[in-house]
């Protein structure tokens, strides 16, 4: 099949390279110049285990995968993925000014079609974004009928950043949510080569699917959090409540690790986007969803409230970040707890010391000046006051590295036992 992939970030690239693998010929159309050259080159423009290999493979030697900024090149294509972005709004609504642009265009592109096109999004979209959104936007711009003439599919991702190849060829499920069964057959087929439940249904019950998953793993860390909270009063490990609570296969071990909360380009934007839409449009303020927020939020200023308890005032006091990508293996800083720490800690004027193995440069973009940014985790540790574990990546589970030093542990990077022996360890809720 040939299929244009609209929006070539995390989502669109691994989709596009997961099909060009599979087989398909795969365009990826993105406003982005310098994404495009860098696609075209065979280089990832994103961290993502696998991509640079596959995208040099594909882009090169099968010539499977290219990309475009002109949406013309949609023509030739069977099927095209909307895997644009959908940013938060300031008042937490979900931003879909990149949905817009994108539906807009391909009708343009589509009127002059003449044969059947399935046009499929994967984004994350509030639910009834495709009715009320893209359809009618695919429908003006073409002049050809949705469910008809087009089809209609919305067939959310999973993945998770740092995983994405492996999630692309390994996906717990696929959910193909159709406005017609022809769209949805043609669905099913692209993604025939890959072994998955695949779950069909209508679209809108699709876009609540990846809404209710990401808010259930959200809620899961929330939880785990409070339930931390809890047990740092009592003096008991909330690790160990946890593997204990593992063992019931109803609850299970994912997502149940405490420390300072969630961050990424996912859960925090999606739930206060299905927050603000199911308060503002739906008329069900959600209390829980709302909670699970609220506890995330406070979650992460606790490694500032211990620094201040360990080192008084924070002004003048040099503090190393170690990680500001909202997770290991990636180099995305959206959302991420880093950038909200530093930011917190430069207002109280502390002098901080960042590192992280790749997302400096992302993070430069976001933070304001006057952060010194490190070439390892050595560099920001010396001459550091006290050491902040944001992000767990595996190089800083090292105990050796903090001898004598007063380090705040976000992640339970660190076994608190073996870190006790060598420094002045306090984890942020055990
Ligand atoms: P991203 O910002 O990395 O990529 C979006 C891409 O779309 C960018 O390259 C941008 O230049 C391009 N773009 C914007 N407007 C465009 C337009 N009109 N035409 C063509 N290209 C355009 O975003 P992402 O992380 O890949 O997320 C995309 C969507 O998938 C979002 O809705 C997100 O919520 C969802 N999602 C993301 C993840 C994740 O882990 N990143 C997982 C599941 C779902």
């Amino acid at each position: 099949m040939i299929i244009s992939v609209i929006g070539a970030g995390y989502v669109g690239l691994v989709t596009a390279a997961g099909l060009a693998r599979n087989g398909h010929s795969v365009i990826c159309i993105d406003v982005d110049d310098l994404k495009v050259n860098a696609i075209n080159q065979g280089v990832s423009p994103i961290c993502e285990a696998g991509l640079d290999d596959l995208l040099s493979s594909l882009t090169s030697r099968s010539g499977r995968l290219r990309a475009s900024t002109a949406y013309r090149e949609i023509l030739d294509t069977d099927l095209s993925l909307i895997c644009v972005g959908t940013p938060s709004n300031s008042d937490g609504s979900i931003n879909l000014r990149h949905i817009r642009d994108a539906a807009k265009r391909i009708g343009q592109v589509l009127g002059s079609k003449k044969s059947y096109h399935v046009v499929a999004t994967r984004s994350t979209i509030i639910p009834g974004t495709t009715k009320d959104v893209i359809i009618p936007l695919l429908a003006k711009y073409s002049g050809r009928k949705p469910g008809k003439d087009i089809g209609i599919v919305y067939n959310p991702e999973f993945l998770q950043e740092g995983k994405a190849v492996q999630a692309f060829f390994s996906p717990d499920r696929i959910i193909i949510g159709e406005l017609d069964k022809r769209a949805g057959n043609l669905l099913a087929k692209v993604y025939g080569d890959i072994e998955a439940p695949v779950f069909r249904t209508d679209i809108t019950t699709a876009e609540m699917i990846k809404y209710a998953s990401n808010a259930f793993l959200a809620t899961k860390i929330s939880f785990i959090n409070e339930v931390a909270n809890i047990c740092q009063k009592l003096g008991v490990d909330v690790y160990d409540v946890a593997k204990g609570l593992s063992f019931d296969y109803r609850i299970g071990d994912k997502f149940l690790s405490a420390g300072i909360g969630f961050g990424g380009s996912c859960l925090p934007k999606d739930l206060r986007a299905l927050v603000y839409a199911s308060a503002n449009r739906f008329g069900y303020p959600p209390p829980l969803l709302k909670a699970v927020l609220d506890v995330n939020k406070a979650q992460a200023l606790k490694i500032i409230d211990i620094a201040e308890r360990k080192l008084g005032d924070l002004d003048g006091k040099r503090i190393a970040v170690l990680g500001l990508a909202f997770k290991p293996n990636t180099d995305d800083v959206r959302d991420a707890p880093a950038i909200r720490i530093i930011r917190v800690l430069l207002e109280k004027g502390a002098l901080v010391k960042a590192y992280d193995p790749e997302a400096m440069q992302n993070a430069r973009n976001v933070l304001p000046g006057g952060v010194e940014y490190c070439t390892s985790a050595a560099d920001a540790i010396a001459s550091s006051d006290c050491i902040l574990i944001v992000t767990e990546w595996a190089e800083f589970r090292d105990e050796n590295l903090y001898q004598s030093k007063i380090v705040i542990d976000g992640r339970r990077a660190l076994d608190p036992r073996k870190a006790k022996a060598v420094c002045d360890y306090q984890g942020v809720c055990w």
